[in-house]
């Protein structure tokens, strides 16, 4: 499933160069996870003028509306020449004066959709819910910490579900967990001031490291999570079960939390 680190890779592989283009035309393969909202042919003659993110969110503000992009579970997006005729698999082609954005989605939970501005409720039902965005300005310590204080789940619960700091995914939550000493299993109200700053810094580390090496991640987009290049590498714990932690030697521990695998030191991070 692409990640937060993926979605902004690809956001940062054609922002500039979709910039200032003019959409030609626009097509649709089969249906996405949400309907577009619009006639295709209402997006001709509109201006792409920046892209944005927001969670996992992809937003191309138009100089008429703006298109909300997702992945979902599968999907890959590709801006170029127009090299070949959409395949089974592309389900979104937007012809622009600078080149083609593709949508690729085998799976298909991913979606576009189109929306007045950020303010219109179709855009408010995707976006409202979303907490601090991790690598941006309003992620601070303190209203990350006063965010944790309103949750009694376990931390690694908190993290995952994204009200509090958004795209901090199952894999970034457990590395971020081990950098900052925490058992994922805590309260996360009971997290102090100190090690929510802790935390803060380990998620910021770990997102921003994975952005920085997205080359490799990205390739990797349709492979289950864990599969990825960067984190079978350079993993302290995710993944690593009865193998020994790479910082005291205790062999690392699996866990269930909701649906999803937790991986933990118990001798490096306390509750
Ligand atoms: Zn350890």
């Amino acid at each position: 499933m692409p990640e937060l680190p993926e979605v902004e890779v690809t956001r940062r592989s054609f922002a500039d160069r979709i910039a200032g283009a003019e959409v030609l035309s626009a097509s649709l393969g089969k249906p996405l996870r949400w309907p577009l909202g619009c006639e295709p042919s209402a997006l001709v003659g509109r201006r792409v003028l920046r892209v944005r993110r927001r969670g996992k969110y992809l937003l191309l503000d138009l100089d008429q509306g703006l298109l909300l992009l997702h992945l979902g579970m599968s999907g890959s997006v590709t801006f170029g020449a127009a090299a070949t005729p959409a395949g089974v698999h592309d389900h979104f082609d937007l012809h622009t004066s600078q080149g083609l954005l593709r949508l690729h989605d085998p799976r298909r939970f991913g979606a576009v959709v189109h929306a007045r501005d950020e303010s219109d409720p179709v855009a408010r039902k995707l976006l409202d819910h979303l907490g601090l965005e991790p690598l941006g300005d309003d992620f601070q310590v303190e209203n990350f910490h006063a965010g944790l204080r309103q949750r009694r789940s376990a931390i690694k619960q908190v993290l995952l579900a994204g009200d509090v700091v958004v795209g901090v995914g199952n894999i970034y939550a457990s590395e971020a967990l081990f950098l900052a000493g925490i058992r994922p299993t805590t309260r996360a109200d009971r997290i102090s001031l100190a090690r929510a700053r802790r935390l803060h810094g380990a998620i910021r580390d770990v997102l921003a490291r994975a952005v920085e090496k997205g080359g490799s991640t990205l390739r990797d987009f349709s492979n289950a999570e864990g599969q990825s290049g960067y984190f079978q590498l350079e993993a302290m714990v995710y993944g690593r079960a009865g193998q020994p932690c790479r910082a005291c030697g205790t062999l690392v521990r699996q866990l269930k939390q909701g649906q999803r695998s937790t991986f933990y030191c118990p001798q490096c991070q306390h509750a």
